[in-house]
């Protein structure tokens, strides 16, 4: 399973190399994983989730995340609030991360530069992977090995892709080979 952003420039299957039927996607806005939240609004991210985790019983998901994100810089420059309906709240899952990124980089009320947009994209990866073990069915699966998540990030300008690596929580180069090497 592959969380990407609907980003026109990311398309998963091209940048996975992939056939048809070897990945289940779901793009959004900033490829974000919202938190479990079992109530009585309409869950899109998380139905897909569902399926593909209890039905498929994919054992790889990879939140795919790019440089130069539309919603991550409209998120770092509080920019939608006004005039937008849906926007800004479901960017706002990734309030916490900007908060933590804001304070690192000085942004003088100006817009916000690059190294922060660009650190923003990764700390929202890895939130996304932290929400992804907030539902208690990924969580177990995780627990019994059957089920691996990976933090993925698309450098659009020269091509490269990049990996979390949990112990040193950095993002390395790795090659974009297709999911088969992951299996
Ligand atoms: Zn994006």
């Amino acid at each position: 399973m592959v969380i990407a952003c609907s980003d026109s420039r990311t398309d998963p299957s091209l940048i996975l190399q992939c056939e048809p039927g070897e990945i289940f996607v779901v793009r959004n806005i900033a490829n974000i994983v919202p938190p479990y939240e079992p109530d009585t609004m309409h869950h899109g991210v998380s139905s897909a989730l569902e399926y593909a985790v209890k039905s498929l019983k994919v054992t790889n998901i990879i939140i795919l995340g790019h440089s130069g994100c539309g919603g991550i810089k409209s998120l770092m420059g509080n920019k939608l609030a006004a005039e937008d309906e849906f926007i800004t709240r479901w960017l706002s899952i990734l309030d916490s991360v900007r908060e933590k990124v804001l304070a690192r980089f000085a942004m003088d009320g100006k817009e916000p530069c690059t190294e922060a947009c660009s650190a923003c994209e990764m700390e929202g990866i890895v939130h996304s992977m932290e929400n992804l073990r907030s539902f208690p069915w990924v969580a177990e699966q995780v627990e019994k090995g059957n089920l691996h998540i990976f933090g993925w990030y698309f450098e659009l300008k020269d091509g490269l892709l990049l990996g979390y690596n949990e112990d040193s929580d950095t993002f390395e180069p790795q090659h974009p080979s297709c999911l088969s090497s992951y299996n």
